[in-house]
């Protein structure tokens, strides 16, 4: 039986509504502006997009995915994305469960579903416990456990971007003092080469500016002591990492490599610990909201 779930990605500027394989394939999706008026006209057109994949699924859709921005809280079913103003506080899994008529609906944040998806059919496969995280505007993660998708309480495990690896560092957006994404995340790692965008700095350290290549080694130092933080904390054996900075991997994979290589050894007992860059592009979080879709829906006909 070719089962189906129907995938959610909340991203800054769109969002993507597609049907997943339980091999992590995405064989059909619509994209809509997460640029609306109102909240009604954006839950219209969200409204839409889930008919228009339901209507044309070719096999029975068993449960939904949704993959946001965080901060997000799974117990409630609410996000909080900060590029899409209408849904601060927006209860999204009541809606697509109405929207749907599914009611195995399961919220995870957009790194959680990188993840996970890339666990299951990227570069983490093989993994038992593994962190991953994007590094793009911010920096997001998400961990599997025990070969087990691990969202934590609330569903932002492995939020390592907010851990603060340096005591009375710079201010992190957050409101605190000295987190890793106060420096490693590309909007950052751009201010502190005082350009615009990170493409920018990596352009720069591409022919050899001194200033680029520096900002980027300790953003990804930084980094590496997130990482090897969450080693510490979770005797990981694999780590991810995805998002828009690695597309300059170029630049910023060998700095990272290194940092992290040099730091892990101080921590002794790891036996073996891949870091892995991400294969899955940007459908990763469609395809891992998907696939945690399947999650709850198969818990469910486990406990009948
Ligand atoms: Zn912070």
């Amino acid at each position: 039986m070719n089962e189906l779930a129907l995938a959610i990605d909340i991203g800054a500027t769109k969002v993507a509504v597609g049907l997943v394989t339980r091999d992590g394939a995405v064989i059909s999706r619509t994209d809509i502006s997460s640029q609306a008026h109102s909240m009604e006209e954006l839950n219209k057109s969200l409204a839409a997009a889930i008919g228009e994949q339901l209507a044309q699924a070719p096999s029975s859709v068993i449960g939904v995915g949704i993959g946001s921005a965080g901060p997000i809280n799974h117990l409630k079913g609410t996000i909080n994305p900060v590029n899409i103003s209408q849904w601060v506080d927006f209860s999204l899994v009541d809606f697509v469960r109405s929207v749907s008529a599914i009611t195995e609906v399961h919220l995870i944040g957009d790194a959680s579903a990188l993840a996970y998806a890339e666990f299951c059919v990227g570069a983490g496969r093989g993994a038992t416990n593994l962190l991953g995280v994007v590094v793009s505007t911010g920096i997001g993660g998400g961990t599997v456990l025990d070969g087990k998708f691990f969202p934590g309480a609330m569903g932002n495990a492995g939020f390592i971007g907010h851990t603060v690896v340096i005591i009375d560092g710079d201010q992190c957006a957050c409101g605190a003092r000295g987190c890793v994404e106060a420096y490693a995340s590309g909007t950052n790692m751009a201010r502190n080469a005082k350009m615009e965008r990170f493409e920018d700095v990596a352009e720069a350290a591409r022919k050899g500016d001194a200033a680029a290549l520096a900002v980027i080694d300790k953003g990804a130092r930084v980094l590496a002591t997130g990482l090897v933080n969450a080693v510490a904390t979770m005797d990981l054996d694999t780590i991810v990492v995805g998002g828009g900075v690695i597309n300059a991997a170029d630049v910023y994979w060998q700095p990272l490599q290194s940092h992290f290589e040099k730091q892990v050894e101080c921590l002794k007992f790891p036996s073996r610990i891949s870091l892995k860059r991400a294969t899955l592009g940007k459908d990763s979080g469609l395809i891992g909201a998907g696939l945690v879709g399947f999650i709850s829906a198969d818990q469910r006909e486990g406990a009948m």
